[in-house]
């Protein structure tokens, strides 16, 4: 069976946010779909946490959530494999003085930390929920949400699993599109306008880890705001305007190399 794809424009969370940080990263990634130079730690033991948590969360109906020796042995496998696969690609782990065992020692806690505390009451409807919805007439956005929970009454609550050395400022709570595109594509998947809450849940990396929620509302105004950025990013993009814009997020950059030559 072939799937129709409708005429439009199509972007993402990922894409959106990389262009809103850095549009010169966003035209190697996305554009000229350079290879990476070297991958961050970050990224391998978040894909790794996530698939762990994932395992948990399918095991939920079931009313027999899997173990906390089961997710370390995902989690072990997952960080370990994705180490060395980013080797055999050409594009190392840049461990910048860490190294896999402290991270292996790291997510132990962690999930540790996730597997006492995490509500087993939840109702889940699905993980890894793939989506593409039209935001705005002929303009599509496409996304994975890590897990939907069914709260009751024709309400449902999105979550968002990060992982995280420090909490989320009050800016990024009040403006992150992610929540805002979440909840929209939920609310086509429901059918549910005004019935989806989103939560971050934010598993922390601090030296005591710990597992903190935090809600976020968003509203018309932010949905508006979303649909101009997109279109202003699609503009920009239509126009060629990628420049660079310098940070801290220049450290562990995949295009590193490539952008300081140019
Ligand atoms: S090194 Fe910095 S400016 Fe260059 S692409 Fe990466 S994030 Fe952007």
């Amino acid at each position: 069976m072939t799937t129709q794809v409708l005429p439009g424009t199509r972007t993402s969370y990922s894409r959106l946010s990389t262009w809103l940080r850095c549009p010169r990263k966003y035209r190697y990634r996305y554009v000229e779909q350079v290879e990476d130079e070297r991958t961050a730690p970050a990224l391998i033991f978040g894909t790794a946490i996530h698939e762990a948590c994932e395992v948990f969360f399918r095991s939920l109906p079931s009313g027999n959530p899997v173990s906390l020796d089961e997710m370390l042995g995902v989690f072990t496998r997952a960080l370990t494999d994705n180490a060395a696969l980013a080797e055999e690609q050409g594009a190392p782990v840049a461990w910048d003085g860490g190294s896999l065992k402290e991270m292996l020692a790291k997510g132990e806690a962690m999930l540790a930390v996730f597997h006492q505390q995490v509500d087993r009451n939840i109702k889940v409807v699905g993980t890894e929920v793939e989506f593409e919805v039209e935001l705005s007439p002929g303009h599509f956005v496409q996304g994975v949400i890590d897990l939907i929970l069914d709260d009751g009454g024709g309400h449902y609550r999105v979550v968002d699993l990060k992982t995280a050395a420090t909490s989320f400022a009050e800016d990024r709570i009040q403006h992150d599109m992610q929540p805002t595109v979440y909840i929209a594509a939920a609310e086509r998947i429901f059918q549910a306008p005004g019935q989806i809450n989103f939560e971050f849940w934010l598993l922390m990396k601090t030296k005591t880890p710990a597992l903190k929620i935090l809600p976020v509302v968003r509203d018309e105004r932010d949905r508006a705001e979303l649909i101009q950025s997109i279109n202003e990013v699609e503009e920009a993009c239509i126009r060629g305007v990628y420049p660079r814009i310098r940070g801290h997020h220049c450290f562990g950059c995949e295009y590193a190399d490539r952008c300081n030559r140019a």
